[in-house]
């Protein structure tokens, strides 16, 4: 069997006639009624809606650039008024693949941050403690010479783990990573772990690779683990091609506790227990299995069943048929009734959904990312049984199916690629969690504690760990010792609660006010995105070029890439720490590297298509990228997993007992725009190229079979035989976990209008949604003698919050849920005053109290808007209540909490949280006590498996661990 062949995008393809309808040009492929022809682009006319009824025109040049508000990173256009040179708005960019021309509603609010009155326009120090939210203006030089000195510092007194890089959003393809390679710290720190990272491990256990890319539009069955069409993963993308999908005729099912718009959405809302979801996708597999209504031949040839059946069953012969029986056996438990009692959707729903399962075949798109995966204790055993839906059906690598995110995604190669630094950083990957898909980001302030290590330079770049992790009061705690953390560098376009604890806060651009270049997963298909300071490429179409993005940003904001560029020459200066040469010239050896350089580079010589594209057009591929921002790579991949190994990567050809194939070739991957599996060589160095199938060598997948690891050696191997296989682990809130009165508290749904803690200053965002309100059933409330608007208190195992109830039957009765998205607050000082009630914070030792001083009030400013603001609640910050809980394998933080509800008393107001740090100390202990670490696991005396991927992977060498005790 061959691959289906990628299609490369031509270079000048027509494309404005599509079975008789007129089009868009681009590849969004939409009709072109909604979108100015790219001709005009230079001169388009608008009437000014503010001059109305008279008839005023504007003339603006409409510049690309990509949202910065969430990762999907939809295209935009920004309509700049060519005789002000002001941004008059921003609308969907219909040359950008993934989005297609389409935003939701943060996209254009970007307009909002843009002009916000509150925002960070300087450079600022602090002036008094940190804390105190006192500052003065300082210049970039007085900032980053101080900066450079402590890393610089660092490094050469051989202390590289004290540099630390904690990133929220990167919107960006590894640029900062190779900054800090550059560097030669493992100092990458991400929010990933709060995240996804259940999410991820399901999936990279069955394929090596951690991400869906879901074929909605042409599926027959979309099974959607949580809000998917409202805020999911991709949101805009995914959700623009499930509605497609939808428009085609496919069946929707979601399970989500709450009645989502997603959920109003389907044909079925499932509303299970949460963590039960692996129990109901269990039960559909078991019925397929049953049934044999899977693809036997799919399973036969791509499922590591030969490996199962030698390990674990060796007295049985390893044949495909012995499997099968094997299979029947193995989930023979997980029945349709099983499933209701774990979950209390009822059997015959379950089937009816087993049913449109085994009727889609192939067709079956399937997505699982934050949601129930974040949620549960053995989350990622969600998604790794949704993905066996997929992998039984045969529902991978095809038309309406799932693929791989590395099939789906492009990331050229950059100017100059750093070494894999030689350090190994246990602040952010300690010995315990030898799995974690991502650094334990989220247990900074306890690794702190225990005294496993301190900071001198410590980055948070567009994140907020004080508000957005559990147990914020302990990052407060640890944040504000400068015994901990030397420095703290905010670096961030918005005031946050993190900014008011560091020493510098730098102000970085938003959307429209940098460069980053970025691809994601969102159809079958591999596009670049390309960010852009609009106001730069404006001017340098009116023939005046600009050098530093501080020239045309407001105030002296800037972009990070030329940031980046000037600090590692500020550590560096004579090149002597072997830094600096990563950031020079090319063109001109010895001179600063600049970013059309750094970029023209890549758009030149690693995007296949990019410059024939861009000569058609009589551009340079980088003029191209900037006139346009984006670029379809190719579309229609298809399947990797059954592309031929080509003759020449075949030398001295060695197979193991499952059909492995290893070759000594010195040949990396075939010209190919997917990435080619890296997982272990063998013993004499020989490289896994692919696997045997019926004696062709195809790719196959980059696990250590080489296929789809129905079992995972790696979790036996590493101490976890008993989940090797895709199962049922119940959640820490099933009901057999909770206590008394104990009711689980969902905290982890996104509102879709608004974005963690970046959009507090989009005032249009905050007049549709300003609050959090405690979803709870109507027979619940009644219980609780509450109604909608009554305060309700939350009681967690660390403390409690008060929040408003809102009694609505959408959601599950004996599960509450409430809103992450809200609850922010400001001390007194600057800060966002759209968004952010003014607090008082203070503690008696570890016991804390947050209270609301002022809530959210008009003021006078440059926006007339600011003096209309009508609402004063703001919502509860609600994750300060939450003790950490990482899952022993994933460590992904397991976010819902066992909670009891009641009627607030006399005492409590609005807003309030109160929290003891003691107490959040003993549940840390508590899950730490739960792992089992790699000095005592590992297989081999290494800290973790060299295949897992890993943000900014060290050199191989240093995932030995000092003094291991091997297993045999
Ligand atoms: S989905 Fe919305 S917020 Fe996210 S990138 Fe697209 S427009 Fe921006």
């Amino acid at each position: 069997m061959s691959s289906r062949k990628s299609e490369r995008v031509s270079a000048s393809r027509p494309e404005t006639e599509i079975r008789g309808e007129t089009f868009y040009p681009g590849p969004s492929r939409t009709p072109l009624g909604a979108y100015p022809p790219r001709e005009r682009w230079d001169d388009w006319v608008e009437l000014d809606p503010q001059a109305w009824p008279r008839r005023v025109e504007r003339h603006c040049m409409l510049v690309p650039t990509t949202c910065f508000n969430c990762e999907s990173a939809c295209g935009l256009l920004a309509y700049v008024d060519r005789e002000t040179l002001e941004i008059r708005k921003f609308e969907g960019n219909p040359e950008h693949p993934g989005s297609r021309g389409r935003n939701c509603a943060k996209g254009p609010a970007t307009l909002n941050q843009v002009k916000d009155p509150d925002r960070i326009l300087h450079p600022l120090r602090r002036a008094g403690k940190r804390g105190e939210n006192r500052w003065q203006r300082v210049s970039w030089d007085e900032a980053l010479d101080d900066i450079a000195a402590r890393v610089r510092k660092a490094l050469v007194e051989e202390r590289p783990n004290d540099v630390m890089y904690h990133v929220g959003r990167p919107g960006e393809d590894g640029y900062t990573e190779r900054v800090l390679a550059a560097w030669g710290v493992d100092g990458h720190n991400s929010h990933t772990n709060i995240c996804s990272s259940s999410g991820r491990a399901g999936y990279q256990l069955w394929m090596g690779y951690d991400r869906p890319s879901p074929d909605h539009a042409n599926a027959e069955l979309i099974l959607l683990i949580s809000a998917h069409l409202e805020s999911g993963h991709y949101f805009n993308p995914h959700a623009q091609r499930v509605m497609d999908g939808k428009a085609r005729g496919a069946k929707l099912v979601v399970m989500d506790v709450r009645l989502s718009n997603s959920a109003t959405h389907a044909d079925h809302w499932l509303a299970p227990w949460p963590g039960s979801e692996p129990a109901i996708l269990l039960a559909i597999a078991n019925w397929l299995i049953q049934e044999d209504r899977y693809d036997r031949e799919f399973v036969r040839r791509f499922w590591n069943w030969q490996e199962y059946m030698e390990a674990e069953r060796p007295s049985e012969p390893a044949a495909f048929e012995a499997f099968e029986k094997a299979l029947k056996t193995l989930y023979g438990e997980y029945s349709f009734e099983f499933a209701e009692r774990e979950s209390g959707v009822s059997a015959s729903v379950i089937r009816e959904v087993a049913e449109l399962v085994a009727a889609a075949g192939p067709r079956l798109s399937t997505h699982n990312w934050r949601s129930a995966a974040a949620g549960n204790l053995g989350g990622w055993q969600v998604s790794r049984t949704l993905f066996l839906l997929n992998a039984l059906t045969g529902a991978i690598g095809v038309p309406g199916g799932v693929f791989p995110n590395a099939w789906n995604k492009f990331v050229p190669k950059p100017i100059h690629t750093p070494k894999h630094p030689p350090q190994w950083n246990e602040l952010t990957w300690p010995q315990e969690y030898p799995l974690a898909m991502n650094e334990m980001s989220f247990l900074l302030p306890h690794l702190l504690k225990d005294g496993r290590g301190r900071l001198e330079v410590y980055f948070t770049r567009v994140y907020n760990p004080v508000w957005t992790n559990p147990d914020g009061l302990s990052w407060i705690e640890a944040i504000t010792d400068e015994s901990k953390i030397g420095l703290h560098v905010a670096l961030t376009p918005t005031w946050s609660e993190s900014a008011y604890f560091a020493d510098y806060v730098l102000p970085v651009g938003l959307g429209s006010e940098r460069h980053d270049l970025h691809s994601y997963e969102t159809h079958d298909a591999q596009w670049i995105g390309f960010r852009q300071p609009v106001l730069k490429e404006a001017r340098a179409r009116l023939g005046q070029p600009v050098k530093d993005t501080r020239e045309v940003n407001p105030g002296e904001v800037w972009e990070e890439n030329e940031l980046w560029i000037d600090l590692s020459w500020r550590i560096d200066p004579d090149g002597g720490l072997g830094i600096r040469g990563y950031f020079e010239s090319k063109r001109q050896p010895g001179a600063k590297l600049t970013v059309d350089e750094y970029y023209g580079f890549i758009f030149e010589n690693s995007v296949p298509g990019l410059p024939e594209r861009a000569k058609a057009f009589g551009l340079t591929p980088l003029e191209y990228m900037r006139r346009y921002g984006a670029f379809e790579v190719a579309r229609n991949v298809g399947a990797q997993h059954t592309a031929p190994v080509p003759e020449a990567e075949l030398a001295d050809v060695r197979r193991n007992r499952q059909g492995r194939v290893f070759a000594h070739s010195d040949k990396p991957a075939a010209a190919n725009v997917v990435p080619v599996p890296s997982p272990d060589p063998d013993a004499e160095g020989r490289r896994p190229v692919g696997i045997d199938v019926d004696g062709e060598v195809v790719r196959g997948f980059p696990t250590p079979s080489g296929r789809l690891e129905f079992y995972s050696s790696t979790l036996k191997a590493w101490g976890w035989p008993e989940h090797a296989l895709p199962g049922y682990i119940r959640s820490h809130v099933h009901p057999q976990s909770l206590g008394e009165g104990e009711v689980p508290l969902i905290p982890t749904f996104r509102l879709p209008v608004q974005i963690h803690t970046r959009s507090a200053n989009s005032k249009w965002l905050d007049e549709i949604a300003h609050t959090n309100p405690l979803w709870i059933h109507p027979t619940h409330a009644a219980r609780l003698g509450v109604a909608t608007g009554d305060l309700v208190r939350v009681e967690t195992r660390i403390g409690h919050f008060v929040v408003k109830a809102w009694v609505t039957e959408g959601i599950r009765p004996g599960v509450v849920a409430c809103s992450h998205h809200m609850g922010r607050w400001k001390l007194d000082g600057p800060g966002q005053r759209q968004m952010m009630p003014t607090v008082s914070l203070s503690h008696e030792g570890s016991r804390w109290l947050l209270r609301r001083v002022r809530g959210v009030e008009p003021f006078v400013s440059a926006d007339a808007d600011s003096s209309r603001i009508w609402w004063s609640d703001a919502g509860v910050h609600q994750n300060l209540t939450f003790p950490v809980q990482p899952d022993p394998i994933s460590g992904m933080h397991c976010w819902h909490q066992a909670v009891r509800v009641t009627r607030a008393p006399p005492e409590d107001r609005l807003g309030d949280v109160s929290v003891d740090t003691a107490k959040s100390r003993e549940a840390y202990a508590q899950w730490l006590s739960l792992t089992r670490p790699a000095a005592t696991h590992s297989p081999d005396g290494t800290r973790r498996p060299f295949w897992l991927l890993r943000p900014l992977k060290p050199a191989r060498e240093v995932y030995k661990l000092p003094g291991a005790r091997v297993r045999s």
